[in-house]
């Protein structure tokens, strides 16, 4: 037990205040926190791994500000229970665990009571509205933690918990039958992950994959893609469904082009940033839009997505692609990400 009857620090990468990580490459300050104390329904989690996500830097630069400031940012965590409060039951000291963005909801609502938790109003983000992962503990409900498959070690299951789940509930979403086709716009942590998980759950698909650079359209025919092209490109074929993993909008105007009829956009971001909105002017009603195309954003996660996710990508298996940083490289991380310098996942170890 990591309190055993007397309180000490832990060290914490700290989000002071809402910066543009264009001025200003290092807005994560190492700081030292008192350990949290779980409550009795919580467990205390000593992180070894916690994946970098997009979301971290729509919240540094404010497109989804945390409520409070400073903040730990982070919600792909992995670490072992070494304290629990008196109530629970599901765990216990020494157990690998995870935990994702989904840290609460109010479990009473309407969308809570049917399986739609990640629309609750109340819904709570772990690194946003609570403390997350870059850092050395946390402590959340024994009900918002999930135990890990043992194919993946630490630093792979951690994308696996948002890039990986995020991206199941987006594929789930796009309503693909086995034999449709489905385009990917965007090939970062969260698409290299539905990509291999595509493959399996409807192997007789072909994906098409759309990437900037030329690194990730190979990496993408690397791992299977069917053909591969750049953002503006027309598919060979119609597509019955595309997903958008991108920050900006111009993927999203470009894609429905390349819709078949009936066909949906799934657009996995929290955010988009403003820089090229104006493309959206751009859209033309006959070719993007009619034929009943449909447009479906995805927000969030249930702990159903992530439960289930983390069964199939131990079963298919998936095997992440990552690239490690120390903790105390958080901020090169998030910047190189800004910078879409990315093949895979980015993690960061916390030893
Ligand atoms: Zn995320
Ligand atoms: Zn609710």
């Amino acid at each position: 037990m990591v309190n055993a009857g007397k309180r000490s620090n832990m060290k914490a990468l700290l989000l002071p205040q809402i910066v543009n990580l264009a001025d200003n490459s290092q807005p994560l300050q190492l700081a030292e926190l008192p350990d949290p104390v779980p409550r009795d329904n919580e467990i205390l989690i000593r992180i070894s791994a916690c994946g970098v996500c997009h979301t971290e830097l729509d919240e540094i630069e404010g497109r989804t500000p945390p409520p409070h400031l400073p903040v730990v940012l982070g919600h792909q965590i992995v670490g072992r229970v070494v304290d629990v409060g008196v109530f629970v039951t599901r765990f216990y000291g020494g157990e690998r665990v995870g935990v994702a963005w989904i840290h609460s909801a109010c479990g009473e609502c309407a969308y809570c009571l049917s399986g739609r938790e990640n629309l609750c109003a109340h819904f709570r983000a772990t690194g946003r509205d609570v403390h997350g992962g870059y850092a050395e503990y946390i402590t959340v409900s024994e009900e918002f933690a999930y135990r890990l498959p043992a194919a993946f070690s630490d630093e792979e299951a951690a994308p696996l918990l948002c890039a990986g789940a995020i991206g199941y509930r987006s594929l789930m979403l796009t309503g693909l039958h086995d034999g449709q086709t489905l385009g990917l716009t965007g090939f970062g942590a969260s698409a290299h992950l539905v990509l291999q998980m595509a493959q399996r759950r409807f192997p007789k698909s072909q994906v098409f994959v759309f990437a900037r650079s030329e690194a990730e359209r190979e990496f993408a025919r690397e791992l299977g893609a069917a053909w591969t092209g750049p953002t503006e490109a027309e598919s060979p074929v119609p597509l019955d469904a595309i997903i958008d993993t991108t920050p900006v909008w111009t993927p999203v105007v470009e894609a429905l082009k390349n819709l078949a009829p009936g066909g949906r956009l799934v657009i996995n971001a929290i955010r988009k940033e403003a820089a090229d909105q104006a493309v959206l002017t751009r859209l033309d009603y006959a070719r993007d839009l009619w034929q009943e195309k449909e447009i479906k954003s995805v927000a969030n996660v249930t702990r159903h997505d992530v439960s289930e996710f983390l069964l199939i990508a131990a079963e298919i298996p998936i095997k992440p692609q990552v690239e490690i940083y120390e903790l105390a490289e958080a901020n090169r991380a998030l910047v190189e990400l800004k910078q879409r310098q990315v093949r895979g996942a980015k993690v960061l170890i916390i030893d």
